[in-house]
């Protein structure tokens, strides 16, 4: 069945978005817990391709974050390329922990970047929320 976004009534968006939320969080707890085991035990009964398999879990896990922030409730709405700036600062943290230069270094790389970190700090303060996190003004 093909269902087009634009046929849907905005309560449907919203129990689909909701639904796809669910599911989103169901698959990183689900493959953090899979990555966990078959590490331990690939690594206790030295099977490498076991250890491999714990190792996909993790990037399942960042898929399945990544799907999560495109559903999240306060970025809807929001223009594309402010979500896709948000997924490479997510995608960035998997690099670099903190946000030191290293880490503005690869989030930098996106064209929008300055853009989308205006438009989040607009968006911020018209909301009266705290900047999103490292993107505050120094
Ligand atoms: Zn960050």
């Amino acid at each position: 069945m093909n269902v087009r976004a634009a046929s849907l009534s905005p309560a449907e968006v919203e129990r689909l978005t909701r639904r796809g939320l669910r599911l989103a969080q169901f698959t990183v707890v689900y493959n953090i817990a899979e990555g966990v085991l078959a590490v331990t035990f690939g690594l206790l009964a030295g099977l490498v391709s076991l250890v491999g398999f714990g190792a996909d879990s993790g990037i399942e896990v960042a898929a399945s974050v990544l799907v999560a922030i495109r559903l999240s409730a306060r970025l809807q709405g929001m223009p594309v390329w402010v979500v896709d700036y948000v997924l490479v600062h997510e995608l960035a943290h998997l690099l670099e922990p903190g946000h030191d230069a290293a880490f503005w270094g690869w989030v930098d790389r996106y064209p929008q970047a300055e853009r989308a970190k205006g438009y989040l700090l607009g968006w911020s303060a018209a909301a009266r929320l705290d900047p999103p996190p490292g993107d505050d003004v120094d």
